[in-house]
């Protein structure tokens, strides 16, 4: 507990898709009751706000909706990431005027603007404030820093795409070896460079710097060498992760509902391969079919969450057929099931929390990314951490999912990711420990925000 005055005053924003805001406002939590004498405003959408408002929060912390975005009347046409679009468009507005409602309403000015690094405007919010900025990045520092060297990535690569240039290696960017183009999340050179979330991106990238401090939701023994170099560009960087470990959602919030861990327990250690792809991705019918194939032949033991309206697509009768060894959920409580120790593998698609959920646990990975920074983490699982491999060719055939599987459950390649997952995880417990880096990077942090 710091010695601060009643009357400070932090603006949090919020970036209300995916698991950006629920892990901004664990963050928080974690700040608001290290000091209580602050208040801190929470800026989101309502449908975002009901959601991770759903249980008690420090009283020193004030939910704020911003609109969403959506023009009265509008007729959602099915665009990807059309909502973000919509919401990006008016977002500087919709902030200040939400910003400057809660300053009268809770009777102080803003001393520090706390946002989502995606929300680069944040930046001259604080700057026009006279204010400390601290963006923080739920990913990666990884993902991070290829942000920050996009104009450099471009010069050097050019933006004429990267087809027939997928395995063309990228060996100038501090911190990183033998990366592929293929591995870059989109919008740096390839796809849509102008689409609004590209543009966000690259915004982004170019203006973080000016940062008066940048959180991380990482260790700083997962990634040493990109963050030698990250560390060298920023005033502060810190990483004060793994979120999933210092600040994982209240017990009261994670139900099994659908009894997975009763059914994990009747299974043996390290057999069960437990698949999910997260809040937003799932692999196309082919996929799906061509993974079920492969786990009914080899009988191999899983727990899949998947959601009801891709059930359809698994072959006809495989649930009945697989129900002496297998369960497919709607939503499964995934850290609690990773921690069990009848989990094996974690077959995903790279999205940052679930890998870190996965080290946190020490189960090997199965990577099949989709977009955004899935490939970047997928090649430092697979060349980095080598603490599990991406599905040869990228995507799901029977094949390549047999093979992944044998490796990672039966081998003795599969045995040394388990041994180095399980010393990441040592690793990722020493940093949130009571002397831990990313605990003292919290204290940093809070001081920082908090001056
Ligand atoms: N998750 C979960 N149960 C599920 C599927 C996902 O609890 O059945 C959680 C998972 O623990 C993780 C988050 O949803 O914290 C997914 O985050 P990630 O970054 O992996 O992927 P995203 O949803 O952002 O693409």
């Amino acid at each position: 507990m710091i010695n601060t005055s009643m009357d400070r005053h932090v603006a949090v924003l919020a970036f209300p898709f995916a698991t950006h805001a629920g892990l901004l406002l664990g963050l928080l939590r974690r700040l608001a009751s290290a000091a209580p004498n602050i208040t801190f405003s929470f800026f989101s959408t309502a449908k975002s706000n009901a959601s991770i408002f759903s249980v008690p929060t420090p009283e020193n912390i004030k939910a704020y909706d911003v609109p969403d975005g959506v023009p009265e009347g509008y007729v959602f046409v099915g665009r990807p990431q059309e909502d973000i679009d919509l919401f990006l468009k008016v977002a500087p507005e919709n902030f200040r005027t939400a910003v400057e409602r809660a300053e009268e309403e809770i009777g102080s000015r803003v001393s520090c603007v706390v946002a989502d690094a995606f929300l680069w405007f944040s930046g001259d919010m604080a700057e026009e404030k006279g204010v400390s900025w601290v963006p923080v990045w739920t990913s990666a520092a990884c993902s991070l820093s290829v942000h920050v060297y996009t104009d450099l990535i471009r010069q050097t690569v050019g933006i004429e795409g990267i087809v027939g240039r997928e395995d063309e290696i990228l060996d100038f960017i501090p911190g990183f070896s033998a990366l592929c183009l293929s591995d870059l999340p989109s919008g740096i050179i390839s796809g849509n460079l102008e689409s609004p979330f590209a543009l966000m991106l690259h915004k982004m990238g170019q203006t973080v710097q000016s940062a008066t401090a940048l959180a991380i939701n990482s260790f700083d023994e997962l990634e040493p060498s990109i963050m030698k170099d990250v560390k060298a560009k920023f005033r502060y960087a810190l990483n004060v992760g793994p979120f999933n470990l210092t600040s994982p959602p209240p017990s009261s919030n994670i139900a099994d509902d659908h009894g997975c861990i009763p059914w994990l327990d009747n299974h043996k250690a390290r057999s069960v391969a437990y698949i999910g792809f997260g809040t937003v991705a799932t692999p196309p019918p082919q996929e799906l079919k061509a993974m079920a194939e492969v786990l009914e032949a080899k009988k191999i033991p899983f727990l899949w969450s998947l959601k009801d309206s891709s059930r359809s697509h698994l072959p006809d009768g495989f649930m009945k057929r697989t129900n002496e060894y297998g369960k497919i959920v709607p939503w499964a409580p995934q850290v609690q099931v990773l921690s069990h120790d009848s989990i094996g593998v974690f077959i995903n698609h790279c999205g940052w929390n679930s890998v870190l959920e996965s080290i946190a646990a020490g189960v090997p990975i199965i990577g099949r990314p989709f977009f955004g920074d899935h490939h970047l983490n997928g090649w430092m699982v697979e060349n980095v951490w080598k603490i599990g491999i991406r599905i040869k060719g990228g995507v799901f055939t029977k094949l390549a999912t047999v093979k992944a599987l044998e490796l990672v459950l039966f081998r003795e390649e599969g045995k040394k990711m388990k041994a180095r997952v399980d010393n990441l995880k040592e690793l990722a417990l020493e940093a949130v420990g009571p002397n831990g880096t990313s605990t003292r990077n919290f204290t940093t942090l809070l001081e920082v925000i908090t001056q």
